[in-house]
């Protein structure tokens, strides 16, 4: 095991106040291989303090755009530049193919890119107000935002938040999931390379229950942007409302993949595939009710079913491998447990739902994708978020009834209709209760478009110019010309 992995706080690596480490389990081999200090209640105190004290120095907000911009565009470049060591931690630690790796690696350099170039094209208003003078209106950071990340896409999804909050002039402290702070320690430091001052970027990995409840208790923290499940969110959301701390959640999933019988089915069927199997199934937007019209429904079972059979499980670290491990043990034999719930609920389990016992993949967290069919929308597992490589295929009859499926969810993330209907296709995306979704793919998350749910998935918006509102307040300000 290497030796252990620091706090970054106020630019320095230093070992947690609270003296305690997490061993890092490498899900495809079950072996400790890394070991991370462990933030307690007083490593947040002094990392908020910190980052208050360099917001109130205001080194960073006070920065002018085009050096702001530029120093987001180093980041951008270190990240390209150490993107295959980002990948392959990223893909040890996850347990990720390390094709997926690379792309979420190029995706997080994307972001930083983006955002540096939002700087100086998002302003203020001049507004016509019923007195003499000038009213204009300011983004202005919000000071310390606490960002807690989840274990599915680190080091995307921590950029997502920090690619903003930087963009914007606040002073941030990060505390990843405690499985996976790898990458995020390595944005930390990147970030003190491209010149951003010490203290603006804290990252703080630790437990939820100790570290996260720390930040978002914390008075100075005035922010939070919390990516997790929404029982955790709930609670966030609960204890950021005895301060009025701002916050924006984005949560669990169940989304719909509605496909009509007049579909390109050479395209539906390997989509339908993906938007589950991608990321071992642990992705919030995994289309998992699969919802078909019935005219096409054993056909489109049977073909999923070849796809299934033929997919590469394998080791994250081998390149022609489509399917890596769960995050962990725990997490396999939860989706696990999934797989019998559905059989006693009487659905047809088309293929899949072994635990691998033998061979290379017996010691890691491998499950068999599965497919259940004869689902019916009120199942426990056609109503619960999975979070696995397990599709609930439903038949339907019309197109009302595929909407109302499809709102029948405490969820509504994101989602896909395939149809060469083009009214139709505008019809069911509009009906669908949902914040994001896609026509004729299975793609509906881009960095220049706002992602989030709505209904319990979520609060506020990601990605996309929107998220720019989320990272500042706005102030107006008038100027007297009488
Ligand atoms: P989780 O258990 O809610 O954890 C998410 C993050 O919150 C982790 O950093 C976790 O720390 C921390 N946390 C746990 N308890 C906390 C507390 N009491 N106070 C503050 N922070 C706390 O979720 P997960 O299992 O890691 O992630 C999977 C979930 O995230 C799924 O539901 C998935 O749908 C959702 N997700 C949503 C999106 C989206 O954009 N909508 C994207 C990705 C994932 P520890 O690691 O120490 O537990």
């Amino acid at each position: 095991m290497n030796s252990t992995e620091l706090l970054l706080i106020g630019g320095d690596r230093r070992p947690a106040l609270s003296e305690q480490t997490t061993d890092l389990i490498d899900p495809a081999t079950g072996a400790a291989w890394a070991q991370v200090a462990a933030a307690g209640v007083e490593d947040i105190e002094q990392a908020v303090q910190i980052a208050d004290q360099t917001h109130q120095k205001g080194e960073w907000r006070n920065l002018n755009s085009r050096d702001r911009t530029h120093i987001l565009l180093r980041l951008a470049n270190l990240i390209r530049e150490q993107s295959e060591s980002l990948a392959q931690l990223e893909s040890r630690n996850v347990g990720k193919p390390i094709s997926q790796a690379r792309d979420e690696v190029g995706l997080a350099a994307d972001c930083f890119e983006y955002y540096a170039g939002a700087i100086n094209k998002v302003g203020g208003q001049t507004i016509p107000v019923a007195a003499a003078g000038i009213c204009m209106t300011f983004r202005e950071p919000i000071g310390v935002c606490g960002l807690i990340a989840p274990w599915n896409f680190p080091i995307a999804i921590t950029a997502w938040k920090l690619a903003p909050a930087l963009a914007m002039g606040n002073t941030m402290v990060l505390k990843p999931a405690s499985q996976t702070p790898l990458t995020a320690l390595r944005l930390g430091e990147l970030a003190l390379a491209a010149g951003v001052p010490a203290g603006v970027l804290n990252v703080v990995p630790g437990s939820g229950a100790i570290a996260g409840d720390a930040l978002v208790r914390h008075p100075l923290v005035r922010k939070v942007s919390f990516t997790g499940s929404t029982e955790i969110g709930a609670q966030v959301m609960r204890l950021a409302a005895d301060q009025i701390k701002r916050v924006t959640l984005e949560l669990g999933g169940k989304s719909a993949n509605i496909v009509f019988a007049d579909a390109d089915l050479s395209k539906a069927v390997p989509a339908a595939m993906w938007t589950v199997l991608g990321n071992a199934g642990q992705d919030c937007c995994a289309r998992s009710r699969l919802l078909l019209e019935r005219s096409i429904y054993q056909e489109f079972v049977e073909r999923l079913k070849d796809k299934f059979l033929a997919l590469k499980l394998g080791l994250p670290s081998d390149q022609s491998t489509e399917i890596g491990t769960l995050i962990s043990v725990a997490q396999r034999d939860r989706v696990h447990q999934y797989i019998e719930i559905g059989q006693s609920e009487g659905a047809r389990l088309v293929c899949g739902g072994e635990i691998p016992t033998q061979g290379p993949l017996a010691a890691g967290a491998y499950l068999v994708p599965a497919i259940f069919a004869d689902v019916k929308p009120e199942m426990q597992i056609a109503q619960e978020e999975i979070f696995g490589p397990v599709i609930c295929a439903i038949p339907f009859d019309t197109e009302a009834e595929a909407v109302a499926i499809a709102n029948n969810s405490l969820y509504g993330l994101s989602g896909s209709v395939w149809t060469r209907d083009i009214g139709r296709a505008l019809r069911v995306a509009r009906g669908v209760e949902t914040g994001v979704i896609s026509v004729n793919t299975g793609h509906s998350v881009h960095l220049e478009a706002p992602f989030g749910g709505i209904k319990q998935s979520g609060l506020g918006r990601e990605l996309g110019l929107p998220v720019l509102d989320h990272y500042s307040e706005l102030k107006s300000v008038f100027i007297s010309t009488s």
